[in-house]
């Protein structure tokens, strides 16, 4: 018989890593990693595209018909790549210019449910990690293991500032700081569905944890949840 698998809601500041650990638990237990800022991304990759402001609710609901998003797998390095009407647009999601219109994008409450339903559909059948802002708290309400993500801000930024600058572009620290904070309290403040640190989350501050002894600490996290498990 297969093992009853689990849910695992993984939510937190910007650039905190949590696509890292997600990969990681998804990896070690066999499940599905869903990175879900990358279907907003996406929505705000295609709003930008279209010469739609951002901001202009009407315009960038007026859009959604048009667009279909899927997964697949990057045989080169192995990840889950994010994939927008056919096209794989992973490399074209996480500059400066999307980072910048993607927290107003996800304020509006019909880019949400949108994304919501899609999303919940893919966990549907458990044994899911999946990252985001609301995971926990509204998409995997019931994710058997919730884990909240947090780290100094400046950190943070130097995290991703190497990222970006490893990959190619030419960013500063002040810019890559700011654009966190920003989205940090935009997504915070929201009206629908803020980032919310609650009770029934694990928080985890990785400001001074190695990625292995981050990892060791949730995967212990995990074996008590799936311990838990009825049967
Ligand atoms: O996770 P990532 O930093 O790529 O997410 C980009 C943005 O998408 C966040 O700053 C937030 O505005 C939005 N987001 C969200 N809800 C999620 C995931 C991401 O509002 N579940």
């Amino acid at each position: 018989m297969q093992k009853a698998k689990i849910n695992i809601a993984i939510d937190g500041y910007s650039s905190c890593g949590k696509g890292t650990l997600a990969r990681y638990l998804a990896t070690q237990l066999g499940y599905q990693f869903i990175d879900s800022g990358a279907m907003y991304r996406a929505v705000t990759y295609y709003a930008l595209l279209k010469k739609c402001h951002p901001e202009n609710e009407a315009e960038v609901l007026s859009l959604l018909d048009q667009i279909d998003l899927s997964f697949e797998k990057n045989q080169a390095t192995d990840r889950f790549d994010i994939v927008l009407n056919g096209e794989n647009i992973e490399g074209k999601i996480r500059n400066l210019e999307v980072a910048k219109w993607v927290s107003p994008v996800a304020r509006i409450s019909g880019v949400r449910s949108f994304l919501v339903k899609q999303q919940q559909s893919i966990a549907a059948q458990k044994g899911v990690v999946m990252d985001g802002r609301d995971i926990g708290t509204v998409v995997l309400a019931d994710a058997e293991l919730k884990i909240f993500m947090t780290a100094r801000p400046e950190i943070r930024a130097q995290r991703r500032l190497k990222e970006l600058v490893d990959s190619g572009m030419e960013v500063t620290f002040e810019a890559v700081l700011q654009n966190l904070n920003e989205r940090d309290l935009i997504d915070s403040t929201r009206a629908d569905s803020p980032l919310l640190l609650t009770e029934a989350y694990h928080l985890l501050d990785n400001s001074d944890l190695s990625v292995a002894e981050q990892n060791t600490l949730a995967m212990t996290w995990v074996k008590e949840a799936l311990q838990k498990l009825p049967g």
